[in-house]
């Protein structure tokens, strides 16, 4: 694709995206928002038009009420795409159909898996979960796949590069095998940068830089930079759990001593408990007891919010984000937040501390697998660096 040709193409994508986000907008609005020309928002919206990917919406009603001002609005086309979306993590498999707007048509969930599982036994997971979705329509109709998977991923070669359920070290070439299969481009990413593209076209549409981190089994983050997903030089970047811990000992998933994850990751917390002297068999059990005022969980509470106030200051030293969200099983709790927000505010510069907005978000389990498909769009008609 040449200069022209690529700048043509961020263009057409920059009137399709105010649109996406400013559903019902004119073509005076699109203008304005985008600051393009109307001599190029009239020839991308005829484009886009053609192209089946937006609609005319008509005029407000109180427009068309006043003889001859009436302004044609637009919206995105439903029928301008058809996104598959699957989403796989140590304990569930789902998947997801949606149209170009994002509403969903069909769901499927498989049961999940306890033990580890071979390559091929994951390849055929994703492939049943693909058709089961694709049953009522062809699959050519499909504009893309997308996959957000758990463990190490490289993006760009669509590889997993290391995943602690899979009974393998080699790389298993995720993209390449599910487009060899049914023929349609597939985006394959972690699932934390994944949590983040989705808040990013979703949620946090006007907020172009800010990181994303996710507290779960492990801790890892995400950047979005100038509105686009940051990627590293080796497909490892933002793997905070695995910075190291200082003092700390217990073994960790990716073979080290004493990772971030060894003390804030859930399945450790659980564990954690119990050699202290507790019931807890979930990371719920945990909130719990420390909603309820137990001294373990409220001492191990003030552990790990330091811990991940350290590894957060860390992240606002280095990037200077506008705007953060911390998104886990525990980390939306009141009592653990006023503990984090006392400890960050030790460990960051004043300033920073001051004007990064923090924003916290319980882990919603059970969600379906739409921002994987939204992985697509992203892909497709959204990311810059791509295009
Ligand atoms: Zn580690």
């Amino acid at each position: 694709m040449s200069m022209v040709e690529k700048r043509k193409k961020e263009r057409i994508n920059l009137v399709l995206n105010t649109i996406k986000t400013h559903p019902d907008a004119s073509k005076t609005e699109i203008k304005k928002i985008s600051g393009l020309s109307m001599e190029a928002v009239l020839q991308y919206i005829d484009y886009l038009t053609e192209a089946g990917l937006i609609r005319c919406s008509g005029a407000k009603a109180e427009e068309e009420a006043k003889v001859g001002r009436r302004a044609d609005r637009y919206r995105l086309d439903p029928d301008g795409g058809k996104f598959l979306g699957v989403k796989f993590t140590a304990r569930r498999m789902s998947g997801v159909v949606t149209d170009f707007c994002g509403d969903v048509i069909a769901t499927y969930e498989l049961e999940r898996e306890t033990r580890r599982v071979t390559p091929q036994e994951l390849m055929e997971r994703i492939f049943h979960c693909i058709d089961r979705l694709t049953e009522t329509f062809p699959i050519r109709t499909l504009t893309a796949i997308g996959l957000a998977a758990p463990g190490f991923v490289n993006s760009e070669s669509g590889e997993l590069l290391r995943y602690n359920n899979l009974v393998s070290d080699v790389p298993l070439p995720l993209k390449a095998e599910v487009e060899k299969k049914y023929g349609v481009p597939v985006f394959v990413d972690g699932t934390t940068r994944v949590k983040a593209i989705a808040y990013h076209l979703n949620a946090g549409k006007n907020i172009e830089n800010f990181a994303y981190i996710f507290i779960g089994s492990g801790c890892t983050s995400a950047y979005i930079y100038k509105d686009s997903l940051y990627r590293g030089g080796n497909g490892f970047d933002g793997e905070l759990g695995h910075l190291p811990v200082f003092g700390r000992t217990k073994e960790c998933s990716c073979g080290k001593k004493g990772c971030l994850e060894t003390v804030v990751g859930n399945g450790y917390i659980v564990k954690e408990m119990q050699e202290r002297g507790r019931e807890c068999r979930t990371i719920g059990d945990f909130v719990s007891a420390f909603e309820q005022g137990d001294a373990v969980a409220a001492e191990l509470m003030e552990e790990i919010a330091a811990c991940i106030a350290y590894a957060v200051s860390a992240v606002i030293t280095l990037y200077d984000p506008r705007y953060l969200v911390l998104c886990g099983d525990y980390v939306a709790d009141e009592k653990f937040k006023a503990i984090f927000l006392r400890d960050l505010e030790r460990f960051c510069l004043h300033d920073l501390f001051e004007r990064t907005q923090i924003h916290f978000i319980k882990n919603q389990r059970g969600d379906n697998a739409s921002d994987a498909a939204l992985l697509c769009y992203y892909n497709l008609y959204y990311n810059k660096t791509l295009i």
